[in-house]
């Protein structure tokens, strides 16, 4: 096992890997930007490095200091949290070469799964249903147009380098394709520096469903059934729960399989998400996470498996420990992203918490870098946390829901949790019939009735 990981991120990510590697008797080294000085999860950890200014480029994202701080501090290991260098094939293996465990997937999975065009291929073999559109690539407008004619209208232009919804076009008809097709190159030139594009169908009101897996690179693997996030707004998950409201104990049995299959035949190691998007019946891979996810902790309510710990085993060698027959699901479980926003025109609303009251109670977590008197830095994402409920029953859970958003209050800046609030009183909530999207269609609503 690691004698010290030092944990290359901040916020509530990077406590909750500190309190996974306490219960292991794992040393902690937390990294900060200058801005980050007085977060929790740098009071808690046994050590900590300044690795620069506030601009994450020059902090959060410098490999350089960060290895510098591994050196400096004798780390064993790296765990990544989520964003940041979570998905750097580069990071990984720079940490490899100096004799560093990085806490994720191997390189070469990472690399893979990066490239969507490359991703999409490696799952078709591996037995998983992708989206139907163009093998590969499409070069120019000519050859957009012959498969946009073969698999019909609409469809989507996705950059294969994509990530957090950018270089995403719809094309509605053969008129609208030229435009698409151009712009969403040039939105992928912008924001990742690649401009390769592929076509997909565009589903009209599917749902995201995606599926948990662990795997420990020597042939184990596992799934731990599945989230649903279809609450989205620009593309960006709100609202999460598992199991989902819209599969059958077959349907759920199935894919889980399918991904643990995939895992198993990949050799892939570590904690990973498969995404699908799910439509009449059929599931569709979009992409694959390399990582652990914001919302890995309904997956740990339903299953009471720590995600991260199960990380760290694996990435320190030790071969997986569950079997597929010992994750059972159990009651339903909800989190809901509470941000620091306008709860109507979601501006960021960064600042000084004045006065913080999570809820408690019964099947109540809350996961959450913040504190009362801490001030919330301009710079990065407005996550000030995540309440994550459990109940026996969907019933049961959303009615718990109901009772710690009303305990809930954060003062001195604006969150999410009124929205929340406002949610839980929608007949589609409440009987889980909603699709991706629907809280666009809901908020567009709203806001037309306030100017109203
Ligand atoms: P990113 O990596 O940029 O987040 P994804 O491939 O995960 O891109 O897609 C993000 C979101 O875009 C999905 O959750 C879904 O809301 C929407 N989306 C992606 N592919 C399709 C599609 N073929 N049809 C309709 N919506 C899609």
């Amino acid at each position: 096992m690691f004698d010290k990981v030092l944990i290359a991120n901040r916020g509530e990510i990077a406590l909750r890997v500190l309190r996974a590697c306490k219960e292991l008797g794992i040393s902690t080294v937390a990294v900060h930007s200058t801005a980050d000085a007085d977060a929790m999860h740098v009071r808690l950890a046994d050590e900590s490095v300044c690795i620069g200014p506030p601009r994450a480029a020059d902090s959060y994202l410098n490999i350089p200091t960060i290895l510098a701080a591994c050196e400096i501090t004798g780390a064993d290991a790296v765990h990544p949290g989520y964003g940041f260098l979570a998905e750097n094939a580069r990071f990984a293996e720079i940490l490899e070469a100096h004799d560093i465990a990085f806490i994720g997937p191997s390189a070469e999975h990472i690399t893979m799964m990066g490239d969507k065009i490359i991703a999409k291929e490696t799952v078709k073999t591996l037995g998983i249903p992708v989206v139907p559109g163009s093998d590969g690539s499409v070069a120019n407008g000519i050859e957009a147009r012959k498969i946009a004619d073969s698999i019909g209208y609409p469809v989507l232009i996705k950059a294969s380098a994509g990530g957090g919804g950018r270089g995403m076009k719809v094309a509605g008809s053969a008129a609208e394709l030229d435009e698409a097709f151009t712009t969403a190159r040039a939105e992928a030139r912008a924001a990742f520096g690649n401009d390769s594009v592929y076509i997909e169908k565009y589903l009209g009101s599917p749902r995201h469903i995606e599926v948990q897996v662990l795997g420990d690179g020597k042939g184990n693997g596992v799934h731990l059934y599945e989230r649903d996030c279809s609450l989205q707004r620009r593309h960006q998950k709100v609202f999460e729960e598992a199991l989902s409201p819209a599969l059958n104990d077959a349907q759920r049995r199935e894919i889980g399989e399918t991904c643990a299959k995939a895992v198993q035949d990949l050799g892939y190691s570590g904690a990973g998400t498969v995404e699908f998007l799910y439509e009449n019946g059929a599931f569709y891979f979009i992409e694959m996470n390399t990582r652990i996810q914001v919302e890995h902790p309904v997956t740990e309510a339903i299953t009471g498996i720590d995600l991260i710990n199960e990380q760290i085993k694996v990435a320190a060698g030790a071969e997986l420990s569950l079997r597929q027959e010992d994750i059972v699901p159990s009651g339903h479980a909800i989190e809901c992203r509470i941000n620091a926003e306008n709860p109507e025109t979601f501006r960021p609303s960064p600042g000084t918490i004045t006065y913080f009251h999570p809820p408690g109670g019964l099947g109540v977590r809350v996961d959450s870098g913040v504190y009362q008197g801490y001030t919330i830095p301009p710079y990065y994402d407005s996550l000030v946390g995540k309440l994550i409920v459990h109940g026996k029953n969907r019933n049961e859970c959303l009615m718990r829901l109901k009772r710690a958003l009303g305990e809930f209050v954060v003062g001195g800046i604006e969150s999410t949790i009124p929205l929340f609030r406002r949610l839980l009183e929608e007949p589609d909530i409440v009987n889980g019939t909603y699709d991706i999207r629907w809280l666009e269609r809901y908020l567009d609503r709203n806001a037309h009735d306030a100017a109203a």
